[in-house]
């Protein structure tokens, strides 16, 4: 018997159905959740963190996570080769909209109270 295969999914965060390359990957499996769903999640789980625990303890955390990463070779290069491709990204993002970019920064020194 050949198992029909779907190249789609629908998402249970959002109920839009998507191509299954719009899941991450989940054991042999995708995901529940879509990236963008995922990604808005994991936002909402940081920002009530910081809300709760404050920005130092979320340093914190995050600090503890990167040393348990280190401790494992290939979890560590994958989160390395995360990092660079968020930031090669992030560049792009910032050149492609340059004064957006700088009005936001300037928006974010101000209400840090830091001279613009
Ligand atoms: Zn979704």
């Amino acid at each position: 018997m050949t198992a029909i295969v779907s190249s789609e999914k629908l998402c249970s965060g959002c109920d839009v159905v998507k191509n299954l390359t719009e899941f991450h990957k989940n054991g042999a499996g995708r995901a529940r959740l879509c990236k963008p769903c995922v990604s808005a999640l994991n936002k909402r789980r940081r920002d009530k963190r910081i809300t709760e625990h404050g920005i130092d303890a979320e340093r914190e955390r995050q600090r503890t996570v990167n040393a348990r990463s280190r401790e494992n070779p290939e979890v560590y290069a994958r989160h390395q080769a995360a990092t660079l491709a968020n930031n090669l990204a992030l560049r792009r993002l910032r050149e492609n909209h340059r004064e957006e970019y700088e009005h936001m920064v300037r928006e974010e020194r101000y209400a840090a109270g830091l001279p613009i």
